[in-house]
């Protein structure tokens, strides 16, 4: 129409301007796939460091978790020989209990026996006791039974013998490897140092608290036993009973 004059440019505009906008809108799309490229690796490197943190912390709560595992573990074996030594205790004296009693007498038994040794074993019991309850009060009598056993432990100390409370006012002591010479020499020596404490006792022939002691030795071997060889000491002991008291009776060996 005349309006702009026609030469290349205004001849071609519309191709060179679509070629323009297509150009444009390249430009445009690249800008974009880059930003997205680079927001992706952004997350991805962020997603790292957080996968990073938390395996650390992961390290960090297994670590702690098995630190108190441990201490726990510790404070349960603390506990177990804790029970197990009060199981293995007389509660009122402090020695071995009855149960103890039972078990070393069997693993010395077949230790005595493996060796071909002789085993002592002697029973005591406290002379007069119930009148010494009636007289001076059940209180005074477990005082009286808590020092014959320091007295019994301290007489009877070698590493391998054992003291225990069989019952009541009954005690027993188990001397591994010893003749019935040495037996003999311990249960004399038992009822001396028991009359050395010097606990008066008003209703005793002997004015103070004693014990009578039956000693027995078994080696042993066919026929014998661990409840033979307390037999054996439980029926000197009440011969030394018969005898007067405050004595140490010495049962034969049997063959
Ligand atoms: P014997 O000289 O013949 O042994 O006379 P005994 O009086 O000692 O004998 P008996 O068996 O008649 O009496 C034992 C007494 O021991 C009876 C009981 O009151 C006392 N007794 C047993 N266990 C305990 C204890 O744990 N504490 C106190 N205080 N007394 C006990
Ligand atoms: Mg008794
Ligand atoms: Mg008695």
């Amino acid at each position: 129409m005349g309006v702009v004059p026609t030469n290349a440019f205004t001849v071609d505009g519309v191709q060179l301007g679509s070629a323009l906008e297509m150009l444009l809108l390249a430009f445009a799309l690249a800008d974009r796939f880059n930003v997205i490229r680079r927001e992706k690796a952004r997350a991805q490197s962020d997603l790292l460091q957080v996968q990073l943190r938390l395996v650390d912390t992961l390290k960090t709560s297994e670590q702690v978790l098995e630190q108190r595992v441990a201490q726990r573990t510790d404070e349960l074996q603390v506990l177990n020989s804790k029970l197990e030594a009060m199981s293995m205790t007389d509660g009122l004296t402090g020695i071995a209990n009855r149960r103890r009693l039972d078990d070393v007498l069997a693993q010395e038994w077949r230790r005595a026996q493996r060796l071909g040794h002789p085993l002592v074993l002697a029973m005591l019991d406290v002379d007069w006791f119930k009148k010494y309850n009636d007289y001076y009060g059940h209180p005074a009598g477990d005082e009286c039974l808590r020092q014959i056993a320091r007295v019994l432990g301290s007489t009877i100390c070698r590493t391998s013998d054992l003291v225990a409370r069989y019952g009541g006012e009954e005690f027993v002591f188990i001397a591994p490897a010893t003749d019935a010479a040495s037996a003999q020499g311990m249960g004399r020596r038992v009822c001396e140092a028991v009359q050395a404490l010097g606990l008066p006792h008003a209703m005793s022939a002997f004015g103070c608290v004693t014990v009578s002691v039956g000693v027995a030795v078994m080696t042993p071997g066919p026929g014998n036993s661990p409840e033979a060889l307390l037999k054996s000491a439980d029926d000197a002991l009440y011969r030394a009973k018969e005898q007067g008291r405050n004595r140490a009776v010495f049962a034969q060996e049997t063959p």
